[in-house]
C-alpha cells in the first residue's frame, strides 16, 4: 500500500460519508514510527505534540504486535496457536483474549462465506508449502486428501464463556489471513488509549486511519494494485475511521506446468485459487474484518466474490487477470464511496 501525497489528489477518489468536508486545522505535527512484525514491516504515522516522548509510543505499538505474534503465529512454535495445534485430542484449551476474539471473528467469516474462508486450513497451507512446515510445491501422495480430512471450520468448538476451544484431534488453526488486520486494530486501540486520536497504522499493507492531519486533511492512501496496467490503478482513499486490506495472488505464488498457484487455498477442494483473480481489496471499519473478507472474497473468485460482497454490503474491489490484461469489478458499497 503506497502512502499518497498530502495534497488532495485529482485521481479517482474514495471518500467516506463520515468525513467533514472542512475539518479545522489541528495543532501538533506528524510523527513517524516503523518496525518489523509477522515477517513483514509496520509503519505508523500519528499526530501529537512536537515534543512527544517517542519511547512509550514505540513500546506500545511494538508490544501490541508482539502480543499478536505470541498468541497467533503459525511460525512461532511457542505461540498459543501452535500450542493449541499440538494439544492432545479431546482437551479444552484456554485462549488469551485477543486469540479468542480473532478466532470468533474467523469462524463467523467462515460461516458467512460458506467455508471459502477457513481458519482450520492449516494442514492445506502446510501441504502446499505456504506455511513453515515444507517448501513450496504440489503435495505428494495422499498428502492432499489427508489435509482436507483435517480441515473444516465446523470442527471449531468454542466456549465463549470459558474462552476455551476444544482440540478434537489434529485440528490445525491458521489465522494468517486475519491476524495482520487484527494487529492493525490493536495498535489503533492502544494509540487511542494513549490519547492519540489521529493516526494511520499499517502492517504488511493492511491499513487503518483515524482523525485528520494538522492541516485538516484526512490520511490519504493509494489502493494496492497488482499491476500498473490494471484499470482503476491509482485510486486513492481517505482513511477516515476506515481500514483497507488487500489479498492478492501477486504477493506469494508459484508456477507449475504453466499454472499460477497463489498462497490462498480454496478449502472446499484443497487447491490454491486459480480463477484469475489478481487481487481483492476490502474497505471496512474494522481492519480484522477487511483482512478476513479480502481473503474470503479472493477464494470465491471474480463472479461469486462480487455477488457475496453485494449481498453483505461489503465495499470491495476485484482486479481480474484476463491473459496479459486486467479487468476491474467493484461492489455497490465500493461505488457509493466514490467522490
Ligand atoms: P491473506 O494474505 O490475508 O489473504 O492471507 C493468506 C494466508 O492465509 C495464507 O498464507 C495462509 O496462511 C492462510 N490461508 C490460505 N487460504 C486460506 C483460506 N481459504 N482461509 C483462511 N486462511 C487461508
Ligand atoms: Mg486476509
Amino acid at each position: 500500500m503506497i502512502l499518497a501525497p498530502a495534497a488532495r489528489p485529482t485521481r479517482r477518489v474514495l471518500l467516506p460519508a463520515t468525513l467533514d468536508p472542512a475539518p479545522p486545522p489541528l495543532g501538533g505535527r506528524v510523527h513517524e514510527f516503523s518496525g518489523r512484525t509477522m515477517g513483514t514491516t509496520w509503519n505508523v504515522r500519528l499526530v501529537a505534540a512536537v515534543q512527544l516522548r517517542r519511547e512509550p509510543v514505540l513500546e506500545a505499538i511494538q508490544s501490541a504486535l508482539d502480543e499478536v505474534v505470541a498468541q497467533m503465529s503459525t511460525w512461532e512454535p511457542a505461540s498459543d496457536l501452535c500450542r493449541f495445534n499440538r494439544a492432545a485430542p479431546g482437551t479444552w484449551q484456554a485462549l488469551p483474549d485477543a486469540f479468542a476474539e480473532v478466532l470468533a471473528c474467523a469462524r463467523e467469516v467462515a460461516e458467512r462465506s460458506e467455508g471459502a474462508f477457513d481458519p482450520t486450513a492449516g494442514p492445506l497451507v502446510d501441504a502446499w508449502g505456504f506455511g513453515p512446515a515444507a517448501p513450496l510445491g504440489r503435495p505428494g501422495g495422499a498428502g492432499l486428501s489427508e489435509a482436507l480430512g483435517r480441515t473444516g471450520w465446523r470442527r471449531i468448538d468454542l466456549d465463549p464463556v470459558r474462552r476455551s476451544v476444544l482440540q478434537p484431534g489434529r485440528l490445525a488453526l491458521d489465522l494468517s489471513a486475519i491476524a495482520k488486520g487484527f494487529g492493525v486494530d490493536l495498535v489503533a486501540r492502544r494509540l487511542a488509549a494513549l490519547g492519540i486520536a489521529s493516526h494511520l497504522v499499517e502492517v504488511g499493507g493492511e491499513l487503518r486511519g483515524s482523525g485528520v492531519k494538522p492541516d485538516g486533511q484526512p490520511w490519504w492512501v493509494q489502493l494496492e494494485d497488482p499491476d500498473p496496467a490494471s484499470p482503476g490503478c491509482g485510486t486513492v482513499l481517505a482513511l477516515h475511521g476506515l481500514s483497507v486490506a488487500t489479498s492478492g495472488d501477486y504477493r506469494r505464488w508459484f508456477e507449475h506446468d504453466g499454472t499460477r498457484y497463489g498462497h490462498t487455498i480454496d478449502p472446499r477442494d484443497g487447491l490454491p485459487i486459480r480463477h484469475g483473480l489478481a487481487s481483492v481489496t476490502v474497505i471496512h471499519a474494522s481492519c480484522m474484518q477487511a483482512d478476513a473478507w479480502s481473503t474470503a472474497l479472493g477464494v470465491l473468485g471474480p463472479d461469486a466474490g462480487p455477488a457475496l460482497a453485494n449481498r453483505l454490503g461489503l465495499a470491495a474491489r476485484f482486479v481480474v487477470r484476463r491473459g496479459t490484461r486486467f479487468e476491474e469489478r467493484t461492489s455497490a458499497a465500493f461505488e457509493r464511496l466514490l467522490d
